[in-house]
């Protein structure tokens, strides 16, 4: 088995056409816990504890897990909305040029911004409930110093077309739009600035699952018209299945196992996965597959338990799990766990 976590793992691979577009390693984003009247540290919140992906360009990489386990985190630091407490964000440009993200200054930033953008979940929070929409989608287009007047409202237009809906509508507010449609005016600001990646952070977890489908249906095709590669946050195992290339799972602020989706689905190597595979709903009701029921909270990543992290919810832990933390390797060509005995379980798919 090869070893690959930690500062210089790599757990992902490099895409069909060979290029790899973004390289996270050994990432940790520590919240200091204060107390007292001087406020002096205590302790941290280890919310992103040592993670290590690299995702493809054009591909789709998914990174699942409970509330609470360090996705969303991760995604903001990768954007720099937050700045990690160590580790490395390395973005690979066409012309083969790796610029270290943790390491620009705002400024720095701000026109590297241009070539990753962010959409978020909540469609009602995130878009100004005073901006029409021709500003919302324009702003970004303004701040840059790319276009006005007649040009911007063009730009916009065409924008609109591109995610659905009518350039008739650019001069109403995001009340006017359902959430399905707010989503779609989210994305059309994420591409104003024509973006090689986004971070979507759980994009259709607040929408019906009846517009779920045609929200992700987008995503995929504006990916395939705009070569986008996206990082995709979500805990729904379902829409990960559907639209990821390669999925990451998380548990605790760490990565436990990554594989491609297909291989992850069919072949899981964690006992983690597994329970969140098991979860799945099942369309045929004649297909009665046992769910299985995890004992207990998810750790407090203040002070989360020794050895294994998942070991006292795990059907599955011996000794060594209460002792030792399993480091992230390749158990199988591609697939990564961390598990002492992920070459002995036989663990249930979602097949
Ligand atoms: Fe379970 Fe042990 Fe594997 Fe952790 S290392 S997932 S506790 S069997």
């Amino acid at each position: 088995m090869t070893e690959l976590g930690g500062a210089n793992g790599h757990n992902g691979r490099t895409g069909q056409n060979g290029q790899t577009l973004l390289e996270v390693k050994d990432l940790q984003m520590y919240f200091p816990i204060r107390k007292g009247f001087f406020r002096s540290v205590v302790g941290h919140v280890r919310a992103v504890d040592g993670v290590s992906f690299t995702i493809a360009k054009g591909d789709t990489f998914g990174l699942v897990g409970e509330s609470g386990c360090g996705k969303s985190t991760t995604g903001r630091c990768i954007m720099r909305l937050l700045d990690p407490t160590s580790g490395e964000i390395i973005y690979h440009d066409d012309h083969g040029q790796a610029t270290h993200i943790e390491e620009l200054s705002g400024q720095e930033m701000r026109p590297f911004r241009r070539h990753m953008q962010i959409m978020f979940q909540d469609p009602y929070a995130s878009l100004n409930p005073r901006l029409t929409l021709k500003h919302i989608v324009g702003e970004p287009l303004v701040i840059n110093n790319i276009c006005r007047g007649k040009e911007l409202e063009e730009r916009v237009a065409q924008l609109l077309r591109s995610v659905g809906l009518s350039p008739e509508h650019m001069n109403r507010y995001p009340h006017a739009f359902s959430g399905g449609q707010r989503q779609r005016i989210g994305l059309a600001r994420a591409l104003a600035l024509n973006p090689n990646f986004i971070v979507a952070d759980e994009p259709v977890s607040a929408l019906d699952v009846s517009v779920q489908a045609q929200v992700l249906n987008l995503i995929e095709d504006l990916q395939e018209e705009f070569g986008l590669t996206y990082l995709f946050i979500a805990h729904n195992m379902s829409v990960i299945k559907h639209i990821c290339d390669r999925v990451a799972v998380m548990y605790v602020g760490k990565i436990v196992e990554v594989a491609e989706t297909a291989e992850l689905f069919g072949n899981p190597l964690h006992p983690y996965t597994e329970a969140l595979l098991s979860a799945i709903p099942q369309p045929d009701p004649r297909n009665k597959k046992k769910r299985i029921v995890l004992e207990g909270d998810v750790p407090n990543p203040a002070n989360p338990p020794s050895g294994c992290y998942f070991h006292p919810r795990c059907a599955y832990a011996k000794d060594i799990c209460r002792q030792e933390s399993p480091a992230l390797k390749e158990v199988k060509p591609d697939h990564f766990s961390a598990c002492h005995f992920a070459n002995e379980l036989q663990l249930m798919s979602a097949l």
